[in-house]
């Protein structure tokens, strides 16, 4: 045995990687756990990275045409009951308010009082109020489309809950169209999982597959569910984004009607599409190390942390003002159209100052002390690859964004080569088992790809045996004669199966 290795985070991936990943999320100061089970304070540091997500993430809606509204947070029970899926997809993990007062009871307790004539849940999602909406706003074609967005909060009542990756609230947008033919809500469906897949890939640094779902996985209540699925580092899968197309299932639900070019009147077609603060879990587990946090920059709340050196009792002010005068330098040089943004970080902690970024897995630190000063140079760290040297000033200024590209394109590579060793094609039922069989803690197997006769059956079969999924049926997945993993009946085409999260 080789000598270990101390690390910031401990347990390690490999020694318990579902309590490593509560570490790096408390190290990074990211978020902690509130007094509601389930249910999780964004600290700061977290807070900013959403924010990032939300801004780019928007601004890609907008280009498309979308535009953002807010509907209410409680939705009658009846609005849940007009579409028969969804209300089974939803029913069990729904939070309802019966009651709408508080009175002091015995021991001056409080209880509930004033029952509601019609209890109210708090939404899981958002497609049967915006269906409402959308059916009083429409009447004819020229009312099409009507595309719409909205940032918000959803309630999905969990009993096994996990910061960023499960929680009982979480943060979302969703994005709900309607349209007046099949082929155009089509279309939306597709152009939005686009999007998704564009921006995990560009700005999460996660590369993605895009797919579509079997019909056991597909959204309550959807026609035809579409995905973007990343493998974590424990070789598992994480569904960063779903886009649904709808079919006339809830404009018939929600009565969205319309006069066509003809006179006629016709159902809408719908889709709604989302992604949430899980894609920062997922970003945790696919750049994390055992130091803790990694950024890719371009969500990062900050790029560079300054530390300069202070001497205890001496006068720092030198040192001071050049981290300053560094800072303002930095901030004039843009990271794609934006300042580069820098934290100076002065505390006289020793070296849990270092480690302390280093948790929160900010890009770029930098040293600075008065012989650098002295030097005109400065000393730099990466977290990406641990790079560490000594450079000049004018020349790490002048190419901070080229080393923050340079980062951004290493945490993608990176998780791209790891997916691909990790990813095999299987035919033989025996050896797709085995694999499987003894997947555990950090190791939970592989992506597989193996043919598959479309069965419900056999899916379930797998699912019961192995706990592994079909995560998506590849949109670049060629024809392909083959016999099903499962059952050995004839197959078309290779899907995506994996342990999932
Ligand atoms: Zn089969």
């Amino acid at each position: 045995m080789g000598k270990k290795v101390k690390t910031a985070i401990t347990p390690t991936r490999e020694e318990d990687y579902s309590q490593w990943y509560q570490e790096v999320v408390k190290a990074s100061d990211m978020a902690e756990n509130s007094p509601v089970r389930g249910c999780m304070v964004i600290k700061p540091w977290g807070y900013a990275i959403w924010e990032n997500i939300q801004r780019q993430m928007d601004a890609m809606f907008k280009e498309t045409g979308v535009k953002n509204a807010y509907f209410p947070l409680f939705i009658p029970l009846s609005y849940l009951e007009k579409e028969a899926e969804h209300v089974e997809g939803f029913a069990k993990e729904c939070a309802v308010v019966t009651h709408h007062k508080l009175e002091k009871g015995e021991n001056g307790r409080l209880v509930p009082a004033g029952e509601l004539a019609e209890p109210l849940i708090v939404r899981p999602t958002s497609e049967t109020i915006i269906g409402e909406s959308m059916s009083r706003w429409t009447s004819s074609y020229r009312d099409l489309p009507i595309l719409l967005n909205q940032w918000a909060n959803v309630v999905r009542w969990e009993m096994r809950t996990r910061m960023f990756l499960r929680t009982s609230e979480f943060l979302w947008q969703e994005g709900h169209t309607a349209h007046a033919t099949k082929d155009e809500a089509m279309e939306r469906t597709l152009q939005m999982l686009e999007i998704y897949a564009k921006f995990v890939e560009e700005r999460l640094a996660m590369p993605v597959i895009k797919g579509r779902k079997s019909e056991s996985e597909r959204f309550p209540g959807a026609d035809d569910t579409t995905c973007i699925e990343a493998m974590m580092q424990d070789k598992r899968a994480l569904q960063a984004g779903t886009s649904h197309f709808l079919g006339q299932n809830f404009a018939k639900g929600s009565n969205i009607k319309f006069q066509n070019e003809e006179g006629q009147e016709s159902f809408a077609w719908t889709t709604s599409w989302g992604t949430s603060t899980r894609m920062i879990g997922g970003m945790i587990m696919v750049h994390s190390d055992d130091d803790g946090l990694v950024v890719p920059p371009r969500i990062a709340p900050a790029h560079v942390v300054i530390l300069p050196i202070i001497k205890k009792g001496a006068d720092n002010s030198d040192v001071q003002e050049s981290a300053q005068a560094l800072q303002a330098a930095l901030r004039q040089q843009t990271f794609h159209g934006l300042p580069v943004e820098v934290e100076i970080d002065s505390r006289d902690i020793g070296g849990a100052r270092g480690w302390d970024w280093v948790k929160k897995g900010i890009p770029v630190r930098v040293e600075l002390g008065p012989r650098d000063i002295e030097n005109n140079s400065l000393f730099m760290a990466r977290r990406d690859t641990g790079e560490k040297k000594g450079i000049n000033r004018e020349a790490f200024i002048n190419t901070i964004a080229d080393i923050l590209d340079d980062i951004q394109e290493t945490l993608f590579q990176r998780a791209q080569a790891f997916r691909e060793v990790n990813t095999f094609s299987i035919d033989e039922k025996d050896q797709f088992y085995d694999l499987y069989k003894k997947a555990n803690g950090y190791n939970n197997g592989a992506f597989v790809l193996a043919h598959w006769c479309g069965s419900g059956q056999c899916e379930e079969k797998i699912k019961q045996d192995l706990s592994v999924t079909i995560r998506c049926i590849p949109f670049d997945s060629p024809d392909e004669a083959g016999s099903c993993i499962y059952c050995g009946a004839k197959s078309d085409r290779r899907v995506l199966f994996a342990k999932a999260y």
